[in-house]
């Protein structure tokens, strides 16, 4: 069978695209291996009307509501192989079928790369976050860390300190911040620590503390990285769509990438904040723009 549509990667981008493709009555199968980059983490901020839910529920609910479109497939799979012939995608799954779409969303959102800090992830997702907006309320007033190894250490600092001035900038060895950013840290009361971090100390993914090399620790109840991020799945690259200088598939207004047919929605997008409810939006367009160039091509 020749499907409408097949989206791939199911979070917030993915769901939604799903949804406005099944509610435009189009054959559509939304591939989901259900690796998202907030597993990691107990409550999704920012979402009106769901603002706290549990990433697990936001999927449970979005999956509930895809359900009364017979026409949308979900398949818990993942998928290794998108070809292009002309005017038709063949797209291999793991579980060894092969499935043909006329178009396809690639909703495959990011992975990330954190400071190189052995216990980091035991505090990423709790205490310790890489988006202020999403859970910098929760952090509000605590003794805070940057901990930063790239060039957005800067701005980032400046974004935190909306959120508590009592707060510390870590470099972890590295020496990314100029003499001018340094002043200016400074003299917002920032403490700067070039020093490498030798642990950080907390419970249940809580944190306490942080130990530098030479041994000085100071207290800190939380605080945001600014990891690495990359594609969670090379499917983009491989059907040469174009890439913006942050690494984030460059599309239009409705999704559309440079290959025709080929639509891209959310973290994949890296082109400014990434948010549940911003995935969703661009989820959403990417479907609005797949159903168009549907219309045009039957009618
Ligand atoms: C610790 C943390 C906390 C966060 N907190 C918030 C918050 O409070 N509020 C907020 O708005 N945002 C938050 N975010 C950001 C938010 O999680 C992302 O912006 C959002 O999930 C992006 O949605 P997406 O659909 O683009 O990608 P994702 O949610 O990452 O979903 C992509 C899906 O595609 C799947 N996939 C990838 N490749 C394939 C393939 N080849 N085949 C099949 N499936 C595939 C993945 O397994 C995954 O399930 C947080 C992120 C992190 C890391």
């Amino acid at each position: 069978m020749l499907l409408d549509c097949i989206v791939i990667g199911g979070g917030p981008a993915g769901l939604n695209a799903s949804l406005m493709l099944g509610r435009s009555k189009r054959k559509t199968i939304l591939f989901d291996d259900n690796k998202p980059r907030n597993a990691v983490t107990n409550e999704s901020h920012g979402f009106i009307t769901r603002d706290g839910i549990h990433p697990l529920e936001f999927k449970q609910i979005a999956r509930e509501e895809l359900s009364k479109y017979p026409n949308v497939i979900i398949k818990k799979q993942r998928v290794l192989q998108v070809d292009k012939n002309k005017q038709v995608f063949t797209i291999k799954a793991d579980d060894g079928e092969v499935y043909k779409a006329k178009k396809i969303i690639l909703a495959t959102g990011l992975k990330e790369t954190l400071p190189n800090i052995a216990q980091v992830n035991q505090f990423y997702g709790t205490s310790i976050f890489s988006c202020p907006f999403c859970d910098g309320w929760e952090l509000r007033d605590r003794p805070l860390a940057l901990i930063a190894e790239n060039n957005r250490a800067f701005h980032m600092a400046k974004v935190v300190f909306n959120w508590s001035k009592d707060l510390i900038v870590c470099t972890n060895g590295k020496q990314i911040l100029s003499v001018e950013q340094k002043n200016q840290l400074n003299s917002k009361g920032i403490i700067i620590y070039e020093q490498e971090i030798t642990s950080l100390q907390g419970d249940h993914g809580y944190l306490k503390g942080i130990t530098f090399a030479g041994g000085e620790s100071i207290t800190r109840e939380g605080g945001f990285v600014t990891p690495e991020w990359e594609q969670a799945s090379s499917i983009g690259r491989d059907l040469d769509c174009e890439f913006n200088d942050q690494g984030g598939i460059k599309v239009d207004h409705f999704g559309r990438t440079n290959v025709e047919g080929v639509y891209a929605s959310g973290d994949t997008l890296l082109a400014g904040a990434t948010q549940l409810i911003i995935a969703a939006a661009e989820g959403s367009k990417a479907a609005l723009g797949v159903n168009a160039a549907l219309m045009e091509e039957d009618f």
